[in-house]
């Protein structure tokens, strides 16, 4: 990277961070890490993004290649600043319960070419998980969580405590020469990182263009924690998440399951479901997801999404009743490729987890960046 520092005085900071969700506090606390003088431009008035509406789940087992590596990298940077901002991450691991025989294929196979896998028997699964019908399962032991409501902001709120800057409410406009424009005004810097996940397309709409980078909607229930009959000791992947991540995905056996899945539940498949769950510290449950991509997303969520997500909980779990506390909407960068990492002038970097991987491997990838900018 050409371009001065703070400590040289070509410029007021070395990093400037526009986005304060999870890709771009990683990139702030790598730089701060480093000794680096750091800001971040974030234009909500805290962490608001996808960043806080997901599962919490740091799925490290199930990527492959370079989201694997970020994700190991994660994994470690997520222990250490939960210890030093005191927030909570649990080495919790990650049960997937196979309910058919085809599910259970698809574990056996991955388990062949993931060392990081181990086979469950059914009541090995029913003592992490209530679930019914679990003919067998998978361990996920590295995956971490933590709670998506309380990991960022707790992150951001410990960077600003050891000197990093925030400037809340304020939106960049622009990077140029140096200097970031921003609705509060100039702010000089000899990088600058752009982290604003789908909204990449808005600042660089070339770069998105190029990486041919949409936007995801998901629709997400929060269940009081009283719905389940006993608690979940992990995150809890089923049969539907197996066909979403990279390292189950490319078994053989995935093809099948996604064909009987897609017979047998045309509905859940048009919704394009991953049923999946996470367990907060205060025992409420989150449900999910369901997705639906396009250039714009429409802020009008459909009841039956909701129905699906309720219906296919209260079967798996066996109960009559979900009181669900809130439903949101949760949106993200979609690309074919799982990043999107542009350099459109020197010193500037356009940086976005382009599939719903960002809690798993934002941390990892700032880390890499930085490492890079500031080499
Ligand atoms: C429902 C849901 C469930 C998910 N579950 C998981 C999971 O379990 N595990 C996992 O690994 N990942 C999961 N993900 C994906 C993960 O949450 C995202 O990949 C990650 O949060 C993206 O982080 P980000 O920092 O890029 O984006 P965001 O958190 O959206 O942050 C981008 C920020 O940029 C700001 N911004 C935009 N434009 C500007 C501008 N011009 N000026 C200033 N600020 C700007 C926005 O206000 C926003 O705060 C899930 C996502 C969703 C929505």
């Amino acid at each position: 990277m050409s371009g001065g520092t703070a400590q040289d005085g070509t410029g007021a900071y070395d990093l400037a961070v526009v986005g304060a969700g999870i890709v771009g506090l990683g990139h702030a606390a790598a730089a701060h890490e480093r000794g680096l003088r750091v800001v971040v431009v974030e234009r909500a008035t805290g962490v608001h993004g996808a960043s806080v509406r997901n599962f919490g789940h740091a799925c490290i087992t199930a990527q492959t290649g370079q989201a694997r590596e970020y994700a190991e990298r994660s994994r470690e940077l997520w222990l250490r600043y939960a210890r030093r901002a005191g927030f909570w991450a649990s080495e919790s691991g990650t049960v997937v319960v196979a309910r058919a025989a085809d599910e259970l294929a698809v574990l056996e196979q991955w388990r062949d070419t993931e060392p990081g896998i181990t086979m469950l028997r059914p009541a090995e699964v029913t003592d992490r998980a209530p679930v019914t019908g679990a003919v067998g399962g998978g361990w996920l032991p590295r995956d971490l969580q933590v709670d998506p409501r309380q990991a960022a902001p707790a992150l951001a709120r410990h960077l600003a405590d050891a000197g990093v800057g925030f400037r809340w409410r304020t939106s960049a406009l622009g990077v140029d020469g140096g200097v970031l424009h921003t609705s509060r005004g100039p702010i000089r810097a000899a990088a600058v990182v752009v982290a604003v996940g789908h909204d990449v397309d808005q600042l660089y709409p070339d770069v998105a263009e190029a990486a041919e980078v949409v936007r995801c909607g998901l629709d997400m229930l929060l269940v009081a924690p009283a719905a389940l009959p006993a608690p979940l000791r992990a995150p809890l992947m089923t049969g539907w998440s197996l066909l979403r991540y990279s390292g189950s995905n490319a078994t053989p056996a995935a093809a099948a399951l996604r064909e009987r899945l897609r017979a047998e539940r045309p509905d859940l498949y048009a919704l394009d479901l991953n049923q999946m769950y996470t367990q907060r510290p205060d025992g409420t449950l989150v449900v999910g997801d369901t997705h639906y991509r396009g250039s714009a997303i429409a802020p009008f969520q459909a009841e039956s999404s909701f129905d699906a997500l309720a219906g296919v909980t209260r079967e798996l779990f066996g109960v009559d009743r979900l009181p669900v506390l809130q439903r949101w909407q949760g949106v993200y960068a979609s690309a074919p490729q799982e990043f999107l990492v542009a350099a459109p002038a020197d010193g500037v970097r356009v940086v976005s987890v382009t599939t719903g991987i960002g809690m798993t491997t934002g941390l990892g990838l700032g880390d890499a960046i930085i490492a890079d900018l500031f080499s």
